[in-house]
């Protein structure tokens, strides 16, 4: 399959009063087309600001980007804002966390869909209001034409993350970053809006990268799976390679909080210790702290990304004889 975004060494740096938190360190991986990529890890990972340099949305007053991010052939990066501007929703739409704070309060939701379909289609108020309507239908949204003039507040979280879902689809753009898209909603929602994205997905031939600290949600929808843990991707490979045979510590010891109700009297094991400070990252590998395998040599040295099999990536010493960089 081709790649449709490679990241390249990709470093996004927000610089602070006294000192510069280095949220994504050196990230390299890339999206092929029409696939669903998740990147998993805890909060504070750096997956919600990889997320949003891709689409290039991080006030550049505070933060320093470096690396390259090739979307379809160009490197986003040297794009200029104007130029950057034709190619979200047109070409790169976002998904994010919380419907209520992403919807405008003062417009109906229907009014919300139409104005992207008028600003960047061209259409006019009719065209893009019957359109609306029929993209609010599309989500599940019943009663669509009454709907179309509830404002937010009006509508569920559930309801208005179907709304900014059709308002990310609209142009059916080539790919969708969703950071998140559930963990704001009911557990009982969580499901259905999770079908409906990757339906879309699917149906539009887009390909999505989804942000998510829930390998349960990576593995219900996922193609392939990115482990990001300090900045630093740890792990990559299919679905199967990361849930079924995962090979660094990091990974192992996620999926052993995650809970599964068919395995009987399987405790679930919390991670030791915290989340790194950015700004003062541990030395060499950055899980030495709080992995059970660690050696002088881990301390010392951050382990090249290695490939272990076709396809499945691991940054991890107990790996590094095989090395040759990811590239
Ligand atoms: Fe653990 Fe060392 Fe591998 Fe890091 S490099 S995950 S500390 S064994």
């Amino acid at each position: 399959m081709n790649s449709l975004l490679k990241v390249n060494d990709l470093k996004v740096h927000y610089l602070l009063a006294n000192s510069v938190v280095r949220a994504v360190d050196g990230v390299t991986f890339d999206l092929k087309e029409n696939e669903i990529f998740s990147l998993v890890g805890e909060s504070g990972s750096g997956k919600s600001t990889l997320a949003y340099a891709i689409a290039r949305l991080l006030d550049s007053s505070y933060v320093r980007i470096y690396g390259e991010i090739i979307f379809n052939g160009i490197n986003l990066l040297e794009l200029s804002e104007i130029e950057m501007e034709k190619i979200r929703g047109n070409l790169i739409s976002m998904i994010p966390q919380d419907p209520s704070a992403a919807l405008n309060p003062a417009y109906t939701v229907g009014e919300q869909i139409a104005e992207v379909l008028r600003y960047k289609k061209g259409l006019t108020h009719k065209e893009a209001r019957d359109l609306s309507i029929e993209l609010m239908k599309k989500v599940g949204i019943p009663d669509a034409e009454k709907r179309y003039l509830n404002y937010p507040h009006q509508l569920s979280g559930g309801m208005n993350q179907r709304v900014v879902i059709a308002i990310a689809m609209a142009l059916r753009p080539r790919l969708i970053i969703a950071d998140e898209p559930t963990s704001a909603l009911d557990v009982t929602v969580q499901a259905r809006i999770l079908e409906l994205l990757t339906g879309l997905v699917k149906e539009y031939g887009s390909t999505m990268l989804l942000i998510t600290h829930d390998l349960g949600v990576a593995a219900e929808v996922s193609d392939r799976i990115g482990v990001m843990y300090a900045g630093k991707l740890m792990e990559i490979g299919s679905k199967e390679e990361i849930l079924e045979k995962p090979l660094h510590p990091y990974t192992q010891a996620l999926l052993h909080v995650v809970p599964r109700f068919h395995k009987k009297k399987r405790r679930l094991k919390p991670i030791a210790g915290m989340v790194p400070n950015l700004s003062s990252p541990p030395s060499g590998c950055r899980f030495h702290p709080r992995c059970p395998y660690r050696s002088k040599e881990c301390v010392l040295q951050e382990p090249l990304m290695v490939e272990v099999e076709p396809g499945h990536w691991v940054s991890c010493n107990l790996y590094a004889m095989e090395a040759s960089y990811h590239a």
